[in-house]
């Protein structure tokens, strides 16, 4: 296999990283390979050599490491994290002239690991994804897979041994908010001065210095967050070393999109308190983007001033993401001309959905016609009657292309998981190939539009160790 590497992170002070071959493992078997996505990056030759994928095999040109980053971690300061069970292995200019890493996810241990065992088992490998390429394909902006193997090795985790598994994972970069932290919280300028330039270089080359990388962050985070609440989907792990710079979703941990709709929902086994609940997330961005504005602050000539002038910018959030919200809502309901008014429309939508545990996903891939996903039919009716005068003539296009009619919903990710377990990936695929065709349903595919029945439905995700 050939993969054009144009590298550039190991060019980075040499304390933002350590130089780190991936562990190999004992037999890896191919589960899959996104052959699209490898075309897109340029790689040719045998796609499905399971050495290269495993980590066994370092491909010519690679210059693996591991980086360096801290992160606040449910709001408790963590000062080293870094990449524990993940190798970077370089960065690849694809056919569309963007620059992206290739990383193996599960690939040993790193001198960031800490207590961990540096592996990843099958689970959250098969989860990630599809999810990841679920999202890509409804248009959310994300971390791709382009392939997952299994080890043929065992990983021990709390409920017993599981088969290991490695998740090979492109994204536009691997720069988080933690970067950032660790750098600045060490006192080191020098390399958070090379980490902003590189930054601004690599993902927003119209910004002039801090200020303008600032902005830009928060309009993409804001922006990605509402098309999360647009979904149903909750991050679950929203911790400042999961937030990545380039505005991709990124660790897809605990995530998971709701079936029924409340907005207090949680998924996370961890999350005890809902800190990172599907309501809470668009607050969580913004004290995100407060913790990456505290980050910038020593690259600024005058201290005070910075801090005044990057609250009101952190402020800002709020306005960006109702702005992004209305958009992406309207979207759903078929509303070209967009008024403030219609944020009551939605928010009374929402309330009914959540009085009655409307299904997400179906509710609005039906509207009109979702009238039997509600009790309060006449509540229903009467919206109805509101969102008629509001709606576009060009509505039925419009809709179609904001509401997924397939999202990779939990029980059927948790099955494909069980099944992957024990040997048979085929629900796997057979979820994978409906989810990256989320707005077609065919007769294969129609089962996946289904919410689950009470006794299929799964409400607790675990972390993704
Ligand atoms: P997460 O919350 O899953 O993004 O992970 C938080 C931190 O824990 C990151 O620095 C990971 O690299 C590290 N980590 C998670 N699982 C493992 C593992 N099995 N071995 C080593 N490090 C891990
Ligand atoms: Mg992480």
């Amino acid at each position: 296999m050939q993969i054009p590497f144009d590298n550039s992170y190991f060019t980075l002070p040499a304390q933002m990283f350590t130089p780190q071959r991936p562990a190999p493992v004992r037999d890896p078997q191919i589960i899959a390979v996104n052959r699209d996505l490898a075309a897109l990056l340029g790689i040719t030759g045998d796609l499905a050599d399971a050495a290269v994928w495993a980590g066994n095999t370092v491909p010519a040109g690679a210059n693996p490491l591991a980086q360096l980053y801290a992160g606040h971690q449910f709001g408790h300061w963590n000062p080293q994290l870094g990449d524990g069970r993940a190798v970077l292995l370089g960065e690849v200019i694809g056919t569309d002239g963007i620059r992206r890493d290739i990383q193996l996810k599960g690939a040993g241990r790193t001198p960031y690991s800490r207590g961990g065992d540096g592996r990843s088992w099958l689970g959250p490998v098969l989860r990630e994804y599809l999810v990841s390429e679920a999202m890509h394909a409804i248009g959310v902006p994300t971390t791709r897979a382009l392939a997952a193997v299994s080890t043929g090795e065992i990983v021990l985790r709390e409920d017993g041994p599981l088969p290991g598994a490695v998740l090979t994972r492109v994204a536009q970069s691997h720069i988080r908010v933690g970067t950032f932290q660790v750098l600045a919280a060490r006192g080191d300028i020098t390399a958070l001065q090379a980490l902003t330039d590189h930054v601004i270089a690599r993902h927003y080359p119209g910004a002039t210095g801090p200020v303008d990388l600032l902005d830009a962050v928060i309009a993409r985070s804001a922006r990605l967050i509402a098309q999360w609440m647009g979904l149903g989907f909750i991050h679950g792990v929203m911790n400042t070393d999961n937030v990545a710079i380039s505005g991709e979703t990124i660790d897809y941990g605990p995530c998971a999109f709701m079936d029924s709709f409340h907005p207090d929902t949680v998924f996370s086994a961890i999350d005890r308190q809902g800190r990172y609940a599907y309501a809470n997330q668009p607050g969580i961005g913004a004290w995100n983007m407060a913790q990456f504005a505290t980050a910038l602050i020593p690259l600024m000539p005058d201290r005070d001033a910075a801090i005044a002038d990057f609250t009101a910018r952190v402020h800002r959030f709020a306005d960006l993401f109702d702005a992004a919200w209305l958009d992406v809502f309207a979207a759903k309901l078929g509303i070209a001309d967009i008024t403030a008014e219609d944020r009551g429309l939605v928010t009374d939508l929402l309330a009914l959905m959540a009085q009655d545990q409307a299904d997400f996903t179906n509710v609005f891939a039906h509207l009109p016609d979702a009238r039997d996903q509600f009790l309060d039919r006449a509540g229903f009716d009467a919206w109805r009657q509101r969102w008629a005068a509001r709606r576009s003539p060009d509505a039925a296009r419009i809709m179609a292309q904001a509401n997924p009619l397939i999202i990779p919903r939990n029980h059927r990710v948790e099955q494909a998981i069980s099944a992957g377990v024990a040997g048979d990936f085929a629900p796997f695929h057979a979820l994978l190939a409906a989810v990256t065709q989320p707005f077609k349903v065919t007769a294969e595919t129609a089962d996946f539009t289904r919410a689950p029945t009470s006794d299929e439905r799964v409400t607790r995700t675990f972390c993704g160790t």
